[in-house]
């Protein structure tokens, strides 16, 4: 088992020596800014079960049930803050050394840091859109209608149903972020994935896409991946504090 130093320095040769370097991000790069992983105890979606697009097209009750689990959801997001892990990737943005970064997540945190090049797979909480003419929103602006509304809104140009611009189950992948996203998995040559546990599809073909194509990969998760095997590197130590080692050791090598 190497030491954490070995492991540092591993790491961050491989970025300085990586000419183009993408990175992949799950919902566990944000449980540090406060917002619970979905899928844990507590998390908002254990409270509240899940409605499906389908329902969602098809019932008043489920529209209302699903604007109150994210109106909840949103308070939450109000407070959330990017942590130190999504500063340094930011940071890595900022000294050339990443060209594209891939998100599961739909809380707006890798935008705030800095980064500019992200890919929302599931979409994004800050915004709402109109399912049936796609006219958007802040969420803000829908948020404080919710009441008046009864918690299902309508657009106001073709009274169409209003959602969150987030990807729902049942669902389709947003076409053009899949295109962009596999575009980036396949033409880097370094990929750093950071807190999630690979387990659905088809993100979790991200970093499969990258090793195929011949990238290199290294890997920051608390726990077991389906495919830690393929991981040139592999932490399972806090994203934020791995992060912030790697880029005091890249300063060693006067990569700035
Ligand atoms: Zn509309």
């Amino acid at each position: 088992m190497d030491s954490f130093n070995e492991k540092i320095a591993q790491a961050a040769g491989l970025i300085k020596n990586a000419k183009s370097i993408a990175a992949f991000t799950g919902a566990g790069i944000s449980t540090e800014s406060g917002i619970s992983d979905f899928r844990s105890p507590g998390g908002v979606w254990d409270r509240y079960r899940i409605v499906t697009f389908q329902e969602f097209i098809a019932s008043h009750e489920a529209r209302v049930e699903y604007w109150h689990m994210k109106n909840e959801l949103f308070t939450e997001l109000k407070h959330a803050k990017p942590n130190s892990a999504h500063n340094a990737l930011a940071e890595l943005e900022k000294i050339g050394k990443l060209r594209c970064l891939i998100t599961q997540n739909i809380d707006g945190l890798h935008q705030d840091a800095g980064n500019s090049n992200v890919i929302e797979l599931h979409g994004t909480n800050r915004k709402a859109v109109c399912i049936t003419c796609g006219k958007l929103w802040a969420i803000e602006d829908i948020q404080a209608r919710l009441e008046t509304d009864g918690f299902d809104p309508r657009c106001d140009t073709c009274q169409g149903f209003i959602k969150p611009a987030t990807i729902s189950f049942g669902q389709a992948m947003p076409e053009q972020e899949m295109t962009k996203a596999y575009s980036c998995a396949s033409d880097c040559d370094l990929l750093i994935m950071i807190g999630s546990s690979l387990q659905v599809e088809p993100a979790a073909s991200i970093p499969r896409e990258a090793h195929r194509a011949g990238a290199k990969l290294i890997f920051m998760n608390r726990t077991e991946t389906p495919y830690d095997h393929l991981a040139e590197v592999l932490f399972r130590e806090n994203a934020g504090e791995v992060l912030a080692a790697i880029l005091k050791s890249l300063k060693q090598y006067h990569v700035k």
